[in-house]
């Protein structure tokens, strides 16, 4: 214990003493006194670097990620050469289920040292980080200590899962609190209000997860390095669960692969038609039902077999003693082989799916949304990964007005509106008209613009390319075509300018089963990030404008095409 808090700790049993157990501060000071002599003040374990033996492991536990992994493998690296590294804090960003706990993890076992996950989704309240003062009833340290308490170690892991998700409260700012922890040049006397005296973290390995750095406050994002990781491909999830999460739920469910077999084929049902997720949390719950379903039919066939092999050791009683002789003990496991039921292993194909999941939750919906004007396919980022999103408008006669439904944010409000502007001002050049035959789109017509999912608030600029063509094919009365998808933002003079979320937006296109990726033309360098299969099977145009965006979106491009009937009808 380093000498300022023995000094408190000898002056606590002092006063200790002079006090009468029945005073209710006895069973405080007493408390204090246990934990100080229980908190691992100088008890460490010594960290097992090898950058080769992580490697491995980090592959062995984790198939793709291979951005992560080189990052995680790049701290250990400089922690082999300089011991007390005074690093930056790791923020794994991604979609749920896409590995970071379970990375988290791995660092912990590769480096040999104890892990310790701390959850602070919904943590409101800044003493569940330092604790309370020991003047309160009930008061007790914080988190941290407590964690510290737990592990028994001054260097473990610690895993600040979900800091996306802490709140505020009136009992003060948990985020405020913990930049003390995660600063390395202040967290070597990191103070909770309990025990009031300083104990050093520079020991402690943070590593923090979250869904997004949106809603991180910007002075705990400016202390931590961001690493995203992005969602998986079909083909990567397909891996995933074969190498990991197929086998570790027959481990869990008793079975051995003998008994059950799970083709690619239907993994690949599974994941494209009963989940629609970034990572792969759903589709390891949709293979633990498989696996519990097939459990029911291997106790079943074993019951069955017990009860026919007790069946025929009545049969046979007569000649038991030739039996006898005959049987050695290493043949048992074989008579159970052979008397395994016939169908064995049990093969999972799509009709035994269905029995067990029921009928597919997630169709390819894609076509027959287009079959009509005034639809088009936009691509979101969502917290949970990307997502494809349809637009949908409708004309009818009005006033002029533009209704918007489906929970847009303002930023979304706004594209909604630049978009129409653009459309009326360019209105001429494509020969877009009201249903009466006018140039002046909005002349006695009103819009109204649906983002479908209502119940998902929705904000964010990068739909206004799609907003613009869903409204260009309204009012040309052609049809978008079907397998293209777009993301970007637009301005009042048609220009596409830059998003984020390329990768995800164009798994989530990939996953839908699109063709074609309409993306600005300054993201154009984002796309070296996505796999290579999943770039061979989309094609993609770059846009720096919105006559671009217009001529890949529609069969036969969308520049201007006389119409005389038209016109007639206009002179
Ligand atoms: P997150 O913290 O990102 O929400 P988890 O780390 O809890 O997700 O991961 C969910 C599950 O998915 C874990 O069981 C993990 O083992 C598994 N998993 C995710 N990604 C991979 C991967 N690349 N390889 C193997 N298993 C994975």
């Amino acid at each position: 214990m380093p000498e300022q808090a023995h000094k408190v700790c000898v002056k606590e049993i002092k006063r200790l003493k002079k006090m009468p157990q029945s005073m209710p501060e006895y069973a405080l000071t007493r408390n204090y006194l246990e934990l100080m002599v229980e908190l691992p003040w100088n008890k460490s374990t010594t960290d097992r670097l090898d950058i080769r033996a992580a490697r491995i492991l980090l592959d062995n536990d984790h198939y793709a990620m291979e951005k992560l992994k080189k990052r995680v493998l790049e701290y250990l690296a400089v922690r082999q050469l300089k011991n007390n590294l005074k690093g930056p804090i790791l923020c794994f960003v991604g979609p749920p289920g896409v590995g970071k706990t379970s990375v988290g993890r791995s660092v912990a076992k590769t480096l040999g040292r104890e892990f310790h996950r701390i959850a602070l989704g919904g943590v409101c309240d800044q003493s569940d980080i330092r604790g309370h003062r020991r003047t309160y009833v009930g008061s007790m340290p914080g988190r941290i200590i407590n964690g510290l308490k737990t592990v028994g170690v001054n260097n473990p892991v610690f895993l600040l899962d979900e800091v996306d998700k802490l709140g505020k409260s009136l009992q003060g700012d948990p985020a405020a609190a913990l930049l003390e922890v995660l600063d390395p040049e202040q967290n070597h006397n990191f103070t909770d209000h309990y025990l009031n005296v300083a104990f050093d973290l520079s020991q402690v390995l943070f590593i923090a997860t979250a869904n997004t750095t949106a809603t991180i406050p910007a002075a705990l994002l400016d202390r931590m390095e961001i690493i995203q990781v992005p969602g998986y491909t079909q083909e990567e999830k397909i891996e995933i669960a074969h190498r990991h999460l197929i086998p570790k739920q027959l481990e869990q469910h008793g079975l051995t692969p003998q008994q059950i077999q799970i083709p690619q084929v239907t993994t690949l049902d599974i994941i494209t038609r009963y989940t629609r997720e970034a990572g792969v949390r759903s589709l390891d719950r949709k293979l633990g039902a498989i696996c519990r379903a097939v459990a029911v039919k291997v106790a079943e066939g074993q019951h069955k077999e017990a009860k026919l092999d007790r069946s025929d050791v009545t049969e046979r009683e007569g000649c038991r003693e030739h039996i006898l002789e005959d049987e050695k003990p290493e043949s048992i496991s074989d008579t159970t082989d052979l008397a395994l039921p016939p169908e064995m292993p049990i093969l999972i194909d799509f009709h035994a799916l269905k029995d067990i999941l029921g009928p597919p939750m997630y169709e390819m919906e894609v076509s027959q949304r287009l079959s009509q004007p005034g639809v088009a396919i936009g691509l979101a980022w969502t917290p949970l990964g990307g997502e494809i999103m349809f637009v949908e408008a409708s004309r009818m006669d009005g006033e002029g007005q533009l209704t918007l439904a489906g929970q847009l944010g303002d930023v979304m409000k706004e594209s909604a509106h630049l978009a129409i502007s653009w459309l009326r001002s360019n209105a001429k050049k494509y020969q877009l008209t009201n249903a009466f035959g006018s140039f002046d789109l909005l002349d006695n017509t009103d819009i109204h613009l649906h983002f479908p999912a209502g119940a998902v608030t929705k904000d964010g600029p990068s739909a206004g390319v799609t907003i613009v063509t869903c409204l260009a094919s309204l009012f040309s009365g052609r049809l978008v075509r079907s397998d293209v998808a777009m993301t970007g933002e637009i301005t009042l003079r048609g220009l596409v300018l830059p998003v984020g979320g390329i990768k995800d937006k164009v798994l989530a296109a990939h996953r839908a089963g699109l063709k074609q990726v309409i993306i600005p033309r300054r993201n154009e360098k984002d796309l070296e990030g996505i796999p290579g299969n999943v770039r061979q099977d989309l094609s993609f145009v770059t846009a720096s404008c919105l006559d671009e965006v217009l001529n890949a979106a529609f069969d036969g491009g969308f520049t201007v095409k006389t119409r005389p009937g038209l016109l007639n009808s206009k002179l």
